[in-house]
Formats: C-alpha cells, sequence, structure tokens
C-alpha cells in the first residue's frame, strides 16, 4: 500500500486532450486536437514545427487556423507560450507546475527546471520588497551552454553571433 507516485509531477499525469478542451470550454475540433498532439510530442515547439507537424496531422487546417488555435489554447490554459530573449515564440503543453527553463546561448535547446526555492512561484512573499503583493505566476529563464555544446567547443564569440543572426532570420520569416 504504498504510494509510489513521484512527489510534485502529480499534474503531469496524461490527461486526454479531448478531455482537456471540454473541461476548458472548447469545442473539440480536428485542429484542436492536432496541436495538442504535436505539442505534447514536441515540448517547447517553435511556431514552426507546430504549424509544419500540425498541417501534416489536419491536413484541412490553414497556416491562419493553427495561429488561431494556439491563441485559443493558450487563452485557454492549455498551452504555456514562451519567448526566450529574441528568438521565436515557444509553446508547451500547461502543466501547471509554474516550472523554469534553461536554455543553450548557442544551440537554443531547451530544458524544463522545478522552481528553485521552495514552491512555486518562486517568490517569498514574506520579503519586504514584495510585501502586499499576491504572486501567482514566475516566468523565469536561466541562459547558458548545454553540455553537448560545451563539449564541442560551441562557447566562443564567433558561434555564438552565428547562432544570433539565424534566430534573427528565423523571426523574419
Ligand atoms: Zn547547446
Ligand atoms: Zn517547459
Ligand atoms: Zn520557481
Amino acid at each position: 500500500m504504498v504510494e509510489t507516485r513521484e512527489v510534485g509531477r502529480a499534474e503531469r499525469v496524461p490527461v486526454a486532450p479531448e478531455q482537456r478542451l471540454r473541461s476548458a470550454g472548447l469545442r473539440v475540433t480536428a485542429p484542436r486536437l492536432a496541436v495538442l498532439d504535436v505539442v505534447a510530442e514536441y515540448p517547447h515547439a517553435d511556431v514552426a514545427t507546430v504549424l509544419e507537424r500540425t498541417r501534416e496531422r489536419a491536413h484541412d487546417v490553414s497556416v491562419q487556423g493553427v495561429y488561431d488555435v494556439l491563441t485559443a489554447l493558450t487563452r485557454a490554459g492549455l498551452l504555456r507560450r514562451l519567448q526566450p530573449g529574441h528568438s521565436v515564440a515557444r509553446y508547451e503543453l500547461e502543466t501547471g507546475d509554474n516550472h523554469h527553463h534553461v536554455v543553450c546561448r548557442s544551440c537554443q535547446s531547451i530544458i524544463d527546471v522545478p522552481c528553485t526555492t521552495g514552491q512555486p512561484p518562486c517568490l517569498d512573499t514574506s520579503h519586504p520588497e514584495a510585501a502586499g503583493f499576491v504572486v501567482d505566476e514566475a516566468e523565469v529563464i536561466f541562459w547558458g551552454m548545454c553540455p553537448d555544446c560545451r563539449e564541442h567547443g560551441a562557447g566562443d564569440h564567433t558561434s555564438l553571433q552565428t547562432t544570433q543572426k539565424s534566430t534573427e532570420k528565423k523571426e523574419q520569416v
């Protein structure tokens, strides 16, 4: 009779996408299901990936249609949108755990990390500076260099500049 469920992971127990939509008060449609499916499969997917993969699954949906779905699902609290620095917007399923992100400056890879202090949202409101605030969310991004990039010496100045340039190019598309 031992409860083996990991503490703090309870929110991540998968809920069927249809159920997620209904409980958010949204109609179940093929494009919405496809987007939820894609984001579940590619956590922190950028918009280009979501567009491409969604249209592979729901052939009739337009580009604008996918954008509309992303907006609706984010607004309904089913998706969490993040935009590290000047990079493109990325999406993940909203798990309600208010986890934070570590982003590699070189390859832009993103990993999830739990709160740094105690319980979400990461701020001790007994600090005099925060007195009187009711805080419900922390948007924290840690920047650094991932193990792969460190190993391959991507930390030098030139490669950083190249990465930034290619990110800018992507944004203009
Ligand atoms: Zn990296
Ligand atoms: Zn995340
Ligand atoms: Zn935190």
